[in-house]
C-alpha cells in the first residue's frame, strides 16, 4: 500500500525545503475534463508526483482538476511527462510562475472538490465547454488597441484588482467568483454587441465565465488564454508592450508577483501608495489587508488599534473568531469572509 498522505509534521516539512539547495520551478495549470471518480484520479496523481518531490496544492472534481505546485528544476521534465501520461492531460498548458523563488510550498496536497471553480450557476442549460474564443498576447495587445468599442473586463475579486490590472480594465466589486459572475452580466448589458475580452489570473475563471457571458446572448466574447500569468510570460519573451499594470495577486505565501514598477494601491491605514496584501497578525483577526511598512511597524503588523492591543495583551481569539482572513474592504461596512486557496470555495491559480 503505497503512502498516500503526508506524515511528517509541516514544520519540519518547510525546513526540509528551506534546506534545499536545488531551485524549485512553480507551475500552475488546469484542465475541465470529466472525472467519472475523483478520488481514484487523485490517488493515482498523488503517487506519480509525490515520487518527483513536488509540493505545493491540487483540486481534483468531477469538472477537472486545478493545481499550483513548485518542483525541483531539474524534475520540470519528469512532471510534464508524469502529468501528460494521464491522456486526458497530454498537451495542457504549464504556466511558469514569474518572479518567484519556488519556496511557496513545502507539502503536497491533492483534495477532492465538489467543483474547481464554485460558479453558483443553477441552469441546466448552461455548456461550460462552450467558451469564448482564446487571445494570446499579441492579440490581446493588437484587439484592444485597434477598437475604442472592446470592453475589457477583469474578473477577478476586488483585492486582485486594487494592486494591478490592465489599462483601461472594468471592476467588477465582488469578493467571490460566484458573486461577480451575475454581477459582470448586468453591468455589461449595454456591451452586448461589442467585443467583451475578459480576463483572470491563470485563465481558468474565464474558461467558465466567457461561456456563461455567450450563455447570456453576448456575441463578441473573448478571454486572454492563461490569463495575466501567461500574457506576461509571452509579452515579455516576444518584447510586446504590456499593457497590465502593477502587480498581478495570487493566492500563496507571496500574495502578487510583480509585473510593472508602478504601485496602484494604497495603505489602508494612511492611505500612503503601497500595494502591499498582509494578513493581521492577531490570530483573532488574520484580515487581509494592504499595509505601508510604517503603518505595520506603528501597529504591530495589526489593521487596527484593537487588534495592536488584543495581542499585545494576549487576549485569546474569541471562541467563534472568523479566523479564515476576511477581506478588508472599504466599498463595503461588513466585512466580508476571504477564503485564501485551500479553501472550498473560490480558488483560482
Ligand atoms: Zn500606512
Ligand atoms: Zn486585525
Amino acid at each position: 500500500m503505497p503512502l498516500l498522505h503526508n506524515r511528517i509534521n509541516t514544520k519540519e516539512l518547510k525546513e526540509k525545503m528551506l534546506a534545499e539547495t536545488e531551485p524549485r520551478t512553480t507551475i500552475s495549470f488546469y484542465r475541465y475534463f470529466a472525472i467519472p471518480d475523483p478520488q481514484a484520479f487523485r490517488d493515482t496523481l498523488y503517487e506519480r508526483l509525490q515520487t518527483l518531490s513536488v509540493f505545493g496544492r491540487i483540486y481534483v472534481a468531477h469538472e477537472g482538476i486545478n493545481a499550483q505546485v513548485s518542483v525541483p528544476a531539474s524534475r520540470f521534465d519528469a512532471l510534464r511527462e508524469a502529468l501528460y501520461a494521464f491522456p486526458e492531460l497530454t498537451g495542457m498548458r504549464l504556466n511558469i510562475a514569474v518572479d518567484d523563488d519556488g519556496k511557496s510550498f513545502w507539502v503536497l496536497k491533492i483534495k477532492v472538490r465538489s467543483q474547481i471553480v464554485a460558479d453558483g450557476i443553477d441552469d441546466p442549460t448552461f455548456n461550460p465547454a462552450d467558451t469564448g474564443q482564446y487571445l494570446k498576447a499579441a492579440e490581446y495587445n493588437a484587439l484592444v488597441q485597434s477598437s475604442p468599442d472592446v470592453v475589457v473586463v477583469d474578473m477577478r475579486n476586488h483585492y486582485e484588482y486594487e494592486v494591478g490590472h490592465f489599462d483601461g480594465a472594468l471592476e467588477v466589486p465582488s469578493d467571490t467568483f460566484k458573486e461577480q459572475l451575475p454581477m459582470a452580466v448586468d453591468m455589461l448589458q449595454a456591451a452586448k454587441d461589442k467585443p467583451v475580452v475578459m480576463y483572470c489570473t491563470g485563465g481558468i475563471r474565464c474558461e467558465k465565465a466567457s461561456a456563461y457571458f455567450k450563455h447570456q446572448g453576448f456575441q463578441n466574447v473573448y478571454h486572454l488564454e492563461g490569463g495575466i500569468i501567461e500574457y506576461t510570460r509571452k509579452a515579455r519573451e516576444e518584447n510586446l508592450p504590456i499593457l497590465f499594470r502593477g502587480k498581478n495577486f495570487v493566492f500563496d505565501a507571496r500574495m502578487g508577483e510583480r509585473i510593472t514598477d508602478e504601485v496602484l494601491a494604497h495603505c489602508h491605514q494612511c492611505g500612503t501608495p503601497c500595494d502591499n496584501h498582509v494578513n493581521c497578525t492577531y490570530d483573532g483577526c488574520h484580515l487581509l489587508f494592504i499595509q505601508c511598512p510604517e503603518c505595520a511597524q506603528a501597529f504591530d503588523h495589526c489593521c487596527s488599534a484593537d487588534c495592536r492591543d488584543a495581542k499585545a495583551n494576549n487576549v485569546p481569539p474569541p471562541p467563534k473568531a472568523n479566523t479564515g482572513n476576511p477581506v478588508f474592504n472599504k466599498s463595503k461596512s461588513r466585512l466580508r469572509p476571504f477564503r485564501p486557496a485551500g479553501s472550498d470555495a473560490d480558488i483560482t491559480p
